[in-house]
């Protein structure tokens, strides 16, 4: 089996770039010219009905689905001329268009207690109030976000920028971690949160990373050139802020990037 594949420094350059630029994007080039869209999948869920829109999604505009690591599905083989029909096939399905921005991006989650035997906290619910607060709002760098629902983290809760498992007394919650070329753990900044405390917490950590990144800085350099202590009692000082203005803001990307100007839009 040869599975050896010719390099396209062309399209790695331009991939590189483009991601470099701020805020949302769905856009996707492929090596063979076409894009990939991705689809949101919060939770992971969906009915019947979904997947088979989904489904007529794929047979109309796109050659397959993949099923992304942070539980989207990547639509790909879409050519440039049906990109803006199959964004909007997306939508009306009842589906959102996915980032690949620099942003927060869906929020990856397990089973947890509501199927998993060993689950101890209930992760759906948290997964979608964290999503539908914080999604879309813009980062530094990419920020990605995963809930498990004990602490076997099948949602690799410590390679997220910001992670929690459950416990029997509340939630764990981690920052920095990530995958990539130099694969980084995330460090444990509380325990014991009771449910309604950890949208403060990420509220926080959002507010301190803003802060105090580097431009274009991932969240595992940031805690690692501040130091755990020090990033940690920002958090805590940040806490009590209220973060209305970073759901609002969240929620203006989302809508912005729903109704974003798109290659194969008609005139
Ligand atoms: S992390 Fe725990 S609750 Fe979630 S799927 Fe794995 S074992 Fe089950």
């Amino acid at each position: 089996m040869d599975t050896s594949a010719q390099a396209n420094p062309q399209l790695r350059k331009a991939t590189a770039e483009r991601k470099q630029q701020p805020g949302h994007r769905c856009l996707g080039r492929q090596r063979d010219g076409n894009y990939a869209l991705s689809v949101g999948v919060p939770t992971g869920c969906f009915n019947a009905e979904q997947l088979r829109s989904l489904a007529n999604v794929i047979e109309r505009y796109g050659k397959v689905g993949h099923l992304s690591t942070a539980q989207s599905v990547i639509i790909v083989g879409i050519p440039a001329a049906d990109f803006y029909q199959a964004k909007l096939a997306v939508l009306d399905a009842g589906f959102e268009v996915r980032s690949v921005g620099r942003d927060v991006r869906q929020v990856k989650c397990c089973p947890g207690a509501d199927f998993s035997p060993f689950g101890l906290q209930s992760t759906f619910p948290m997964a979608e109030e964290l999503e539908r607060t914080f999604r879309g709002l813009p980062t530094p760098v990419k920020f990605k976000i995963s809930v498990s629902g004990c602490p076997n983290c099948c949602a690799n809760t410590m390679l997220n920028d910001f992670g929690i498992h459950g416990m029997v007394d509340g939630w764990k919650i981690f920052a920095g971690g990530k995958m990539g070329t130099k694969p980084v753990i995330a460090q444990q900044i509380a325990e014991s949160v009771a449910s309604d405390d950890v949208a403060k917490y990420l509220a926080a950590v959002l507010r301190v990373y803003e802060d105090e990144a580097e431009p274009k800085e991932r969240l595992a350099a940031t805690l690692a050139r501040v130091g755990l202590e020090q990033f940690t009692s920002k958090v805590e000082a940040a806490l009590n802020t209220p973060y209305d203005d970073l759901a609002q803001a969240a929620q203006q990307a989302r809508e912005d990037a729903n109704a974003c100007e798109c290659i194969g839009r008609p005139d």
